[in-house]
């Protein structure tokens, strides 16, 4: 018999997807670096399917069926490059490298086109949803050429999520990097997503009073409504949890140093090269990275602050509310700059990404899969080509409802020296996107007057210079 699929890179990742592959009736070649590892997933759970253990990189090869399609779930960078250099010589055009490690974007799209040449197709397949994901379904957003997903796509319909509708959590996302790029972004909206709950957490701790506990139930409270998402739900979650050998409320016994693995980085890095404000992802990574920095916040304890007024208990419910209005109205602009992101990638690389099927396919699996990205889709579904989310009917109207509390949110947290930069960021570029005048006019002038940099006029074409240094009259450039 020959395998339908192949996995190499048996680590969390790879083994419970070659698992899900299996599990969903297709015959999985499995091949790992170390042999150890393929054979105790053969003997642990050989019997869930049909895994074909390989030991070789030949072996592997001959056990697939052609055109092949082999799956690499090995650590992102040199090694997957590594993979790729051991495989390639050993493939026949048509064949297919599905690569669903956390490749940059810019590798893969290096990797497609040197396989192309050798007539590979090579996928570049964001995977998200975590070993638990990757076993009973991910989300995953596959790039490559279109022609590889004609064969590859039915394959990934059946082992992803599925979202409520029964609809699979696939799609082809783009040619080359496109898969890749989109699973980076998501990632980086994942970031804003925990830090704006994280922001919420604090807030209700310092500002309204309530325990560790009862914050947890706010946010069950929440998770019915509006904001129903797996990060409010495991949030819920991590808050009720106490630590057994202390007794005391777990978040409080865990180091508050907040690691990183890149994507969020990398969703900044790319964003500021296609000029894109992604200021609440931005927010979120250098939250993370002022966090580890220990010796800086310990120099910094007896820096003042404000005096602490907790509110009482009536208040603290009400501001409970205006919380989750802030919340939900940060987590729209964090939204609206990551679907920017995407858009801008799109048109820079020429990929015609669909941001309505990318809503779609995070819907489920995924780490930000929430009922939010039904009213995306919805949103898209309406409009295709949506300058923003916030041109969108519905999203404009629930920031107006809830722009007064997301304010008197912002404004507690600076009274009570409550740090929230993914709320005040989200809030000042809703503000700037809604301002009729702009500052950047001051900044031209200012650009004009030191180094010539030339402006425009707002009431005629053309590039202008005032000759500040002179009389002060006005040339064209
Ligand atoms: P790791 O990222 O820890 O990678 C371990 C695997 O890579 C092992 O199979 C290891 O083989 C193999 N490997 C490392 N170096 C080489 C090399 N030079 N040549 C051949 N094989 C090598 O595993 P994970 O399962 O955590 O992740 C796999 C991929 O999936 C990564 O790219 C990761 O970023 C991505 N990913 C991970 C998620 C997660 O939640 N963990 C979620 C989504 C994506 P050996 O056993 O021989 O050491």
């Amino acid at each position: 018999t020959s395998a339908q699929i192949g996995v190499t890179g048996l680590a969390v990742m790879g083994r419970n997807l070659a698992r899900n592959f299996a599990r969903n009736g297709y015959t999985v070649a499995v091949h790992n670096r170390t042999v150890a590892r393929t054979k105790a997933l053969v003997e642990e759970f050989g019997s869930e399917g049909d895994f074909i253990g390989t030991e070789t990189a030949e072996e592997f090869v001959a056990a697939l069926e052609r055109p092949r399609r082999l799956v690499i779930m090995v650590k992102a960078g040199g090694p997957t490059d590594a993979v790729i250099e051991e495989f390639a010589p050993l493939l026949e055009p048509g064949d297919m490298i599905i690569d669903g490690g956390n490749a940059h974007f810019a590798d893969t799209r290096r990797r497609e086109k040197a396989l192309r040449e050798q007539g590979i197709h090579f996928v570049g397949m964001g995977v998200s949803g975590g070993e638990e994901g990757a076993l009973h379904g991910p989300s995953i957003m596959p790039g490559g050429p279109k022609e590889s997903y004609d064969s590859l796509g039915p394959m990934l319909e059946k082992i992803s999520a599925k979202a409520k509708d029964g609809a699979p959590c696939v799609t082809h996302v783009g040619p080359d990097g496109a898969g890749h790029f989109v699973k980076m972004v998501h990632n980086g909206i994942e970031y804003a997503d925990m830090q704006l709950i994280g922001e919420a957490y604090q807030l209700l701790r310092d500002v309204a009073g309530y325990s560790p506990a009862e914050i947890a139930e706010i946010f069950r409270t929440w998770n019915q409504g509006r904001l129903d998402s797996y990060l409010i739900e495991i949030t819920a979650e991590v808050l009720s949890h106490v630590d057994a050998a202390t007794g005391k409320p777990f978040v409080d016994v865990v180091v508050d140093q907040a690691e990183q693995k890149g994507t969020g980085r990398w969703t900044v890095q790319i964003a500021l090269d296609l000029g894109v404000p992604v200021s609440g992802i931005a927010e979120a990574v250098f939250a993370r990275s002022l966090s580890g920095h220990a010796g800086l916040r310990e120099a910094s304890q007896g820096l003042a602050g404000p005096k602490a007024a907790p509110l009482g208990k009536e208040e603290a419910a009400a501001f409970a509310d205006r919380v989750e209005q802030a919340l939900y109205a940060s987590k729209i602009v964090s939204y609206t700059q990551g679907f920017h992101e995407i858009a801008a990638g799109s048109e820079e690389y020429g990929w015609d990404v669909d941001l309505g099927a990318v809503s779609a396919i995070w819907r489920g699996g995924c780490i930000i899969r929430a009922a939010f990205l039904d009213r995306i889709r919805a949103a898209y579904d309406a409009r295709a080509d949506l300058p923003s989310l916030l041109s969108d009917e519905t999203f404009a109207r629930e920031i107006a409802d809830a722009q007064d509390d997301w304010r008197e949110v912002v404004i507690a947290g600076v009274r009570q020296g409550v740090p929230t930069p993914g709320f005040s960021a989200a809030l000042a570029y809703y503000d700037a996107l809604r301002a009729s005048r702009l500052p950047a006019a001051l900044t031209q002038g200012q650009r004009d007057f030191f180094g010539a940099h030339t402006y425009r006029r707002v009431d005629r074409e053309g590039a202008f210079h005032t000759l500040w240094g002179g009389d002060r009259s006005e040339v064209s450039a």
